[in-house]
């Protein structure tokens, strides 16, 4: 039987038969807090459905999916794995439930910021990313370089690298800038202004300027 649970910021939707809910309820309320305390907004009330099976993920979502997608944003809800088929349903270990919740929830608070927009992607991906990795330096293994033409790509074209490379440039601009510079970006293209001319105002550099010094920071030649 599905259930219904009311958080005040948002409504919990889960079975019955979920014998995780308050693990899942206390990691909800930790992620959210975290995206609120970084973003200093307030969102509106927002729906997340736990689903238990790839069957039922990939009816709300439309069509298959890969293993490696253990949730997703929709019409400003959320619907993610349960922690107990976490493992399971997905490539995933079950820790990684708490930062696909983080995920998801910064989604949320970007387009509240951004007034319903997703774009730049870099930015929206990096910054959830970032926020995933607890606001921490992520150490890729792989070797990557930020390059404008990934930074530039469009979601049909993007790949886990080019996830990884907008992290490391939104790392790159909070750790060395602060987060209230980012914040202070986002706010700017709320309100239609251009990107470049806001990293000059701002950061006092331009873009590939910023590039250049963002894969220094990385110690990438
Ligand atoms: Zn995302």
């Amino acid at each position: 039987m599905e259930k219904k649970l009311n958080l005040n910021f948002c409504n919990l939707i889960y079975s019955s038969n979920d014998r995780n809910i308050n693990h899942e309820k206390k990691i909800l309320i930790e992620a959210y807090n975290f995206n609120k305390d970084f973003t200093k907004i307030e969102i509106p009330k927002f729906d997340i459905k736990i689903v238990y099976s790839r069957k039922e993920f990939n009816e709300i979502w439309g069509s298959k999916t890969p293993n490696y997608v253990s949730a997703f944003t929709k019409d400003d809800n959320i619907v993610i794995f349960s922690y107990g088929v976490f493992d399971k349903e997905t490539k995933w270990e079950k820790e990684k439930f708490q930062e696909a919740l983080i995920h998801e929830i910064n989604h949320l608070f970007y387009q509240e910021l951004r007034d319903d927009e997703y774009d730049p992607l870099w930015l929206s991906e990096g910054l959830a990313t970032f926020m995933q990795h607890d606001k921490k330096k992520f150490n890729y293994k792989n070797k990557l370089k930020i390059k404008k033409e990934i930074l530039n790509q469009y979601f049909e074209d993007m790949t886990i690298e080019s996830y990884q490379v907008f992290t490391l440039f939104v790392e790159y601009l909070i750790l060395e800038f602060g987060e209230d510079k980012i914040l202070n970006l986002i706010r700017g293209l709320k309100k239609g202004k251009k990107l470049n001319n806001l990293f000059q105002k701002i950061y006092k550099k331009s873009f590939d300027k910023l590039i250049e010094n963002g894969n220094r920071y990385h110690k990438i030649t």
